[in-house]
């Protein structure tokens, strides 16, 4: 998936990123919501730039994960 791609499977809104207070409203989708006790769920909202961090990250865990389960079968045909 390109970067394009991953940006189109969220929706955008202005809003304030959460790794970029400073930069005011921009253009942001949300990442997850937050569920404190006793209050309303909070939208955590991150910029394009933080969304692509985000999902790259996702994708290096996932893939981290799938190459372990790799080594873990080729040691199982070697016994
Ligand atoms: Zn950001």
């Amino acid at each position: 998936m390109d970067r394009q791609q991953i940006l189109d499977l969220y929706d955008w809104q202005l809003g304030v990123c959460f790794r970029h207070p400073g930069k005011g409203a921009v253009s942001t989708a949300i990442v997850k919501t937050i569920r404190p006790r006793g209050e309303e769920g909070r939208d955590v909202r991150a910029c394009a730039e933080c969304v692509i961090a985000i999902e790259d990250m996702r994708r290096e865990t996932a893939a981290r994960r799938e190459s372990e389960d790799l080594t873990s079968d080729s040691d199982d045909s070697r016994h």
